[in-house]
């Protein structure tokens, strides 16, 4: 940003965060004294940098060439525990102190780690018991990363003591910015810990959450299989025992071990708060579909949401568990647009950071592809199109030693320039181009995706179906959605629905008494809710309701279940009525059969026994409408049915993009920002209906414009057509 002084930056960027309605992070109002050309170090274009692993006479090089790229900050020292704490209690800081200050030198900022993903090997001989027990019953060997207890108070005091000792040292260091705690937590090969210590949290938390054992006993039902508890230290944990868990003790599990996670990360956090109120503070972690700790908790008290990114990664790890074909340009796109709607939906439309995005080949003992020409520019625009304000590569130069020397960075081995080296380069020249204004801007949504983290733990608990999954149904629901991925909130029932034209919620396996009410009160006041088969079978307590379903939501939906069932070796097919009208479609793993008491019936089944019964219904309640789609509806007549209803519930778009492409709108205040990506390798046409100008030129484009493949287009509506979504999409 050539011209623009630190004054005119704040206040600019200020103001478009409080016009999303971002709390001023005092670091941003810090008045210590920048370099003249320090604008842009405020937005947090950066990479991951590993001073700890890199020999110090080659930290001044990396510094200058770092700053030569154009990064504004680094993030450093997530995984250095044992360099700054080599025994316990005595802490050196000198050599950290060092590799901030050579940075600082050259205008890059430092976003500091705390290091308790991964401790020390003096740690875990003095305390061994402090390495986590996984759901086979074996205790972990350390050696690796993440295998250690969050409910263990040695671990937790120990972790919190280098954090504090982090945080004294640094709260007034110059070029330190923020903080992100720990690293990646849950992302193990084991999520979930079942020591004696968790067994003991466990009970804790039961014990507040039911008060008394009689209440715990009639919420879970302990009397099946004669589990009734007389004392609380009697709970065990759900560790293999020669038959199924009781299904609410393995909720609760569940919710625990989240809650465990999640508290510790808010011991260091308070910490932080109190010692350095003028940094930031975050967590990275990967988003939807991972679902072992649910995100909302995670981030509540955090200044943003700090997410890892890695496309090829992803795709090299879908081709391992036998998903066929290319992926890159369909699956991948939308799996990762997931996780993007899903970081900006944590704290309310918010814009968010990556923390670690992919540069390079990436993997530990395998490598996923190089990314091709253009693939990391598009992923880094993908980002910012859904929503980031900020991305960090991972990482800058790429290990020689330890268990991630596949994982490659902007530097090879040998240090020369990676393949992607000057396409980031030039990425970030142009994401420094756009500012902050659009990069701290919201993001435009008039829809909703629900993503329940009880839905999604009670349906791995008990699927009804061995390939059910509460995750693929959500991803599955996310791509039909919206071909081009655009404008989807990933909301949770705590959430408003109001704001939004539609609601799509499939699979709520477990219904809570508030998100009943929350849906009866949407569609009452004119919203389309819009869900599918297993609905509103559970209660908060994992017990299945004792009314015909779907529950409380009966009269809401006007349908009954009548019958409900797997599909294993027999086809099932659906035949649409007229207002879905389209081919017939097919019912994939289940099947619930409607009986309509008030609901339109949508479609009705071709084969057996339910052949001419209702597989899908929509009932007009209130001022608005409820769908349920009994049927497990595979593509393509998932995307076909749920695009009419988004349609016909008024959603638009600025206009129509082929198949591959993400269109993606921005906006603050009467400003929009309209962001064409091509996932696909051949170019593409997009046909734009009216004027708009092409950020990267300048210039006015209209009509059939080239979109290179994996290119990339950023758009600004002019003043006259800024009401893009009102009356330019077809009828
Ligand atoms: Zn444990």
């Amino acid at each position: 940003m050539p011209g623009t002084n630190r004054r005119e930056f704040l206040t600019g960027s200020l103001a478009s965060l409080g016009a999303v309605g971002i709390r001023y992070p005092t670091w941003a109002l810090s008045t210590a004294p920048v370099a003249s050309n320090s604008s842009p170090d405020q937005l947090l274009l950066g990479v991951d940098y590993y001073p700890d692993q890199t020999p110090e006479a080659l930290w001044e090089e990396d510094a200058r060439m770092i700053a030569e790229v154009g990064f504004t900050n680094v993030r450093i020292a997530e995984f250095a525990w044992a360099l700054m704490e080599p025994v316990e209690g005595k802490f050196e800081f000198d050599w950290l102190h060092r590799a901030v200050q050579t940075l600082h030198k050259h205008n890059i900022s430092v976003i500091l780690g705390t290091p308790s993903a991964a401790p020390p090997p003096w740690l875990t001989v003095h305390y061994p018991e402090v390495v986590e027990v996984n759901a086979q019953g074996m205790r972990l060997r350390p050696g690796g990363r993440r295998f250690t207890c969050p409910t263990n108070q040695t671990y937790r005091r120990l972790s919190l003591a280098i954090a504090s000792e982090m945080a004294r040292t640094f709260a007034e260091t110059p070029g330190v910015i923020g903080w992100q705690i720990d690293n990646e937590l849950t992302l193990g090969s084991s999520p979930r810990c079942y020591c004696n210590f968790c067994q003991a949290g466990f009970q804790a938390w039961l014990h507040t959450k039911y008060g008394s054992l009689e209440n715990l006993n009639r919420s879970w039902g302990t009397v099946f299989w004669s589990q009734t508890y007389t004392d609380f230290s009697q709970v065990p944990v759900p560790l293999p025992s020669g038959a199924d868990a009781n299904p609410g003790l393995a909720l609760d599990y569940d919710r625990y071990q989240s809650y465990a996670n999640s508290s510790f990360l808010e011991e260091q956090l308070t910490v932080l708060r109190k010692l350095c109120p003028k940094h930031f503070v975050t967590t990275n972690n990967v988003g939807l579909p991972l679902d072992t700790i649910d995100m909302r908790s995670l981030y509540g008290k955090l200044d943003f949401v700090a997410f890892d990114n890695y496309p090829g990664f992803f795709d090299m790890i879908l081709h391992q568990q036998g998903k066929p074909g290319s992926l890159m340009s369909d699956v991948i796109p939308a799996t990762v647009a997931l996780g993007h709607d899903f970081a900006r939906s944590i704290h309310g439309n918010k814009p968010f950071m990556i923390m670690e995005e992919q540069s390079g080949k990436a993997g530990q003992s395998t490598f996923s592809p190089q990314p091709e020409k253009g693939q990391v520019r598009l992923w880094t625009y993908q980002a910012v199109a859904h929503g980031a304000m900020g991305v960090n590569y991972f990482r800058w130069d790429t290990a020689t030693f330890g268990a991630e020397e596949y994982w490659h960075g902007m530097l090879n081995h040998d240090r020369s320039k990676s393949p992607a080296f000057e396409e980031i380069r030039q990425t970030v020249k142009e994401l420094k181009a756009l500012g902050p204004e659009v990069l701290k801007s919201p993001y435009l949504a008039e829809m909703a995706l629900v993503f329940d983290y009880d839905c999604s733990w009670a349906v791995k608990i008990q699927p009804g179906h061995y390939a059910l999954s509460y995750t693929d149904q959500v991803t599955a629901w996310y791509g039909a959605i919206s071909p081009s991925r655009s404008g989807i909130d990933v909301i949770g029932f705590g959430d408003d629905f109001g704001k939004y034209k539609i609601v799509f919620a499939p699979v709520v396996y477990v219904l809570s008494d508030a998100a009943a009410a929350r849906i009866r009160s949407f569609v009452q006041n004119g919203g389309v809710f819009v869900t599918n088969f297993r609905l509103a079978v559970k209660n908060e307590s994992s017990q299945i309701v004792q009314t015909p379903l779907p529950g409380p939501l009966r009269d809401v939906m006007g349908v009954t279940v009548a019958e409900y069932g797997p599909i294993y070796s027999g086809k099932q097919g659906v035949k649409f009525s007229s207002v879905l009208s389209g081919p017939d479609g097919e019912c994939g793993i289940w099947a619930d059969v409607l009986q309509a008491s008030r609901a339109e019936v949508l479609g009705t089944y071709t084969s057996g026994s339910s052949a001419g019964r209702p597989a899908g219904t929509m009932n007009s309640f209130g001022q608005g409408k409820a769908i349920y789609i009994g049927a497990d509806l595979t593509p393509p007549s998932l995307s076909r049915v749920l695009q009419k209803l988004a349609e016909s519930a008024g959603v638009k778009r600025p206009f129509e993009v082929p198949a591959g492409v993400d269109l993606t709108v921005r906006m603050a205040g009467d400003k929009q920002w309209i962001f064409l990506l091509n996932h696909g390798p051949k170019p593409q046409s997009i046909n734009i209906p009216r004027a708009f100008k092409d950020l990267a030129t300048g210039a006015a484009v209209r009509g059939e414009v080239p979109l290179d493949g994996y290119g990339v287009r950023v758009l600004q509506a002019s003043q006259l057509s800024r009401k893009i979504t009102a009356d330019t999409h077809p009828a």
